[in-house]
């Protein structure tokens, strides 16, 4: 039997259609849209590139390993990591895991509580494209209820449709809209859905907006699970180490699925550095100074004409809505600034997501921009 044409995703495959290897391979694999990282779009090895493309900070710092010896495997989840990171966020120890970053996180839950039969999971574009991606590779089916105008959860069409609903995951602020996502209404469906379904609050971009944070609440509801991680606002994408926090109960249970050994050991030691008091104080003055970068960006793009609109951000990126998009997305291009295309996502037709980057970034972006408004 050779393999049908439909099952082969022309976007990825360029192999012949009858390499034998597609009929061994799971279907959902061959049929879906993998995720299409910045890095993957763009490399970074060309110099003086200035990648505002991925949400990474553009302030670094430089760590150095403790540890040399890498012989013995690491502790499965590291004592004195957890308990650094519990005194950040103010929870108990039995409270969080360590996860590779919050990517990880998705995949984790979903495997956790979805059987591939009847649970389905629910988001709300336009979104972190990662919930779609995770669920179609673990052939789990998902549900989308478009966020209303003000890229709020529409709670009504979301009550509606939580027939075989285990879990629904909100990104909070949300990505790629930047906004934060009205407090109450999280409540509201946390209370509407105790018990019987888990809410996963993405908080990659909580620093931002650190008083919308959901983490009082992880013990008050037992299906509240928030994602944390290192990649954002602490500067660390590289390092790829994120955070599940949960009642104790999903913990353990987490725990049993997770793999053996997660966290390599110069993850751990780095991690560690990275939530000393000094490295604290520094990451909180480093999130001001993009708060101030992103506010000056506005401020300055806001009198350019080629701008329909700027959405309110809460995070270290904007996203704005151009009268033309992919000229403006082409011109940058050539003058070396990579910014994040959304123009081809329902909703976000000429809309572009861009970093907030160092200053000087931030003032050639403007130039740029400028010169392309007349
Ligand atoms: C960047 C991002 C992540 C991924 O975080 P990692 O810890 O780097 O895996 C998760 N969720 C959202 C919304 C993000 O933007």
């Amino acid at each position: 039997m050779t393999i049908r044409k439909k099952y082969i995703n022309k976007n990825c495959f360029k192999q012949k259609k009858n390499n034998s290897i597609y009929k061994i391979v799971r279907k959902n694999i061959l049929n879906f849209t993998p995720y299409k990282s910045a890095r993957s779009l763009y490399k970074n090895n060309t110099n003086n590139l200035i990648s505002l493309n991925a949400n990474e900070s553009p302030i670094t710092s430089i760590f150095s390993l403790n540890k040399r010896i890498f012989n013995k495997y690491p502790e499965p989840q590291s004592k004195e990591l957890i308990n650094l990171y519990s005194k950040y966020v103010n929870l108990n120890s039995k409270n969080i895991l360590i996860t590779r970053g919050a990517d990880e996180g998705i995949d984790l839950i979903i495997r956790t509580f979805c059987n591939k039969k009847n649970d389905k999971i629910l988001f709300c574009p336009p979104t972190y494209d990662m919930y779609r991606v995770t669920a179609e590779i673990l052939d789990i089916k998902y549900i989308t209820i478009n966020s209303n105008s003000n890229w709020d959860l529409d709670l009504n069409k979301i009550k509606q449709n939580l027939h075989n609903i285990k879990i629904i995951f909100i990104c909070n602020p949300n990505n790629p809209t930047g906004n934060y996502i009205n407090q109450n209404n999280i409540i509201k469906l946390l209370e509407l859905i105790k018990n019987k379904i888990i809410i996963v609050i993405d908080e990659a971009y909580i620093e931002f907006c650190i008083d919308q944070t959901l983490t009082n609440f992880i013990n008050k509801y037992n299906n509240l699970i928030i994602l944390r991680t290192l990649s954002k606002a602490f500067a660390l994408a590289g390092l790829r180490c994120g955070f599940i926090l949960a009642n104790k109960y999903i913990i353990d249970i987490l725990i049993k699925v997770i793999a053996p050994y997660p966290i390599p050991e110069p993850v751990i030691d780095i991690a560690i550095q990275a939530l000393n008091l000094k490295n604290l104080i520094i990451m909180k003055n480093n999130v001001k100074t993009i708060i101030n970068n992103k506010q000056w960006l506005i401020k300055h793009l806001k009198n350019c004409s080629c701008i329909k609109n700027i959405f309110n951000s809460s995070t270290n990126f904007i996203l704005i809505k151009f009268h033309n998009s992919e000229i403006i997305f082409k011109k940058l291009i050539k003058k070396k600034i990579i910014v994040r295309n959304q123009n081809h996502e329902k909703k976000l037709n000429n809309c572009l997501r861009i970093t907030i980057g160092t200053f000087i970034e931030c003032k050639k972006l403007f130039f740029e921009i400028k010169k392309l408004s007349f």
